[in-house]
């Protein structure tokens, strides 16, 4: 089995977790219903996209319909 030579330097494991932080999810309020939502996705409160419903309530889309 390959073993590390050198124990990792504190500052190598740093460098290492640099990329570790979690960010805070973008949000914006849904324009149908002012529940808080993800952009350009479906509002998962009201399954509203774009001004239209396109998810109905139990999480089944809806058939395509060219407005
Ligand atoms: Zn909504």
């Amino acid at each position: 089995m390959a073993v590390p030579k050198r124990k990792t330097t504190p500052s190598r494991r740093g460098m290492r977790r640099s990329h570790h932080a979690l960010r805070i999810e973008a949000h914006a309020e849904c324009a149908n219903c002012g529940e808080m939502k993800r952009p350009h996705h479906v509002c998962s409160h009201c399954g509203h996209y774009d001004g239209r419903e396109v998810v109905n309530a139990e999480g089944r889309a809806l058939k395509a319909v060219r407005a």
